[in-house]
């Protein structure tokens, strides 16, 4: 089947609409019609990692309704809501995928783009586009109640704060701290409130406190200021580090209690830590990413009993060069949807 997708070109940070053939639907196959797709920072990565004609079609967070099913297909039918995330197939036998863990794949899960088909071998080519075959067990029912643009960033940046979230026990009065507050971030804030922590904002930017509070945080650190940073020590017991380039770890072990635990979710590189650092307080550090096939559709009933979405900036399909390119500046509150609704027009 043929279909418009946004496709990398010779020039940096440039998309172009191209036909693209989809597979014709397998046995355990879902064939999305895609209406809004999220635009990462991953898919800025991935953009300036390919050479020229690599033909990369980014987006691994996206939403739309089921157009058709395979033979075996009994958990989706046509018209369905549904949400697609950043993993679209593992291995389903190992020891991590025996345990809701697909994120953790022992052979590594497929990505939603840039990923190798575990059937044909062929490269996988995400969401920035008008449809998108997947299988079955990787498309998740999406509550109607919420607006699809607000929950398409949901299916990454949501479901990476979402996992440590929850496994961490937040609830009722836990003390939670997040670093950054940006796409990952505000959700991080919007999830922990609404589980009914208490969350504590730690940001460079004093311009982001009155967005802090708004979205439910109800104190705001100005991580510069090496006084506030004192006066926080020991206060907390979680802390949702989002900040993904390299940076002091350290000062966010400090505001952690006894027994704490520092989630860092940014790919740092070499951390550079002192010993004494997790020994005084018998402090955690850990690290998390995207999230299994459970965790996500708990999310999503989760969005949908308690009404979050992510905050977007929903913008036409023509002008996905625009939102990447403000987006590599940080100009955004706080993601990129694309509107892909339209994109299949002309094929028609
Ligand atoms: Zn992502
Ligand atoms: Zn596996």
């Amino acid at each position: 089947m043929r279909t418009t997708a946004l496709m990398s070109t010779a020039a940096p940070r440039s998309l172009q609409q191209t036909v693209i053939e989809r597979r014709e639907l397998r046995p355990d196959d879902v064939d999305v019609r895609v209406t809004h797709c999220g635009v990462c920072h991953s898919d800025l990565h991935a953009l300036a990692s390919v050479g020229p004609g690599a033909g990369l079609v980014p987006g691994h967070e996206f939403v739309g309704e089921v157009v058709a099913v395979g033979s075996d297909v009994t958990s989706f039918a046509p018209g369905d809501a549904v949400a697609v995330g950043n993993i679209v197939d593992s291995c389903g036998t190992c020891t991590m995928c025996l345990r809701d863990q697909e994120n953790f794949c022992v052979e590594f899960p497929t990505l939603t783009y840039a990923g190798r088909d575990r059937v044909d071998g062929s490269t996988t080519l995400g969401g920035y586009s008008g449809r998108y075959v997947v299988r079955d067990s990787f498309v998740y029912h999406r509550p109607t109640s919420l607006d699809p643009a607000g929950v398409a960033p949901l299916m990454c940046a949501g479901i990476t704060v979402w996992e440590p979230l929850r496994t961490n026990g937040v609830g009722e009065g836990t003390r939670l701290g997040v670093v950054g507050l940006g796409g990952l971030g505000h959700l991080a804030v919007r999830l922990g409130r609404a589980l009914g922590a208490e969350v504590t904002v730690f940001t460079t930017s004093e311009g982001k406190a009155t967005d802090a509070l708004r979205l439910g945080a109800s104190r705001v650190v100005v991580s510069t200021d090496a006084d506030a940073m004192a006066a926080a020590a020991g206060s907390l017991d979680l802390v949702i580090d989002t900040v993904s380039v390299e940076h002091d770890l350290v000062p966010y072990l400090r505001v952690l209690d006894l027994d704490g635990t520092l989630c860092s979710l940014g790919y740092l590189g070499p951390i550079d830590i002192q010993a004494m650092d997790l020994l005084l307080g018998r402090k955690r550090l850990t690290a998390a990413g995207s999230g299994g096939r459970r965790w996500t559709q708990d999310l999503l009933d989760f969005c949908g009993t308690h009404g979050v979405t992510a905050d977007v900036e929903v913008v036409p399909a023509a002008d996905v060069d625009v939102a990447l390119d403000r987006l590599a500046r940080n100009d955004v509150r706080y993601r990129f949807v694309l509107d892909l609704a339209d994109i299949d027009a002309e094929l028609a």
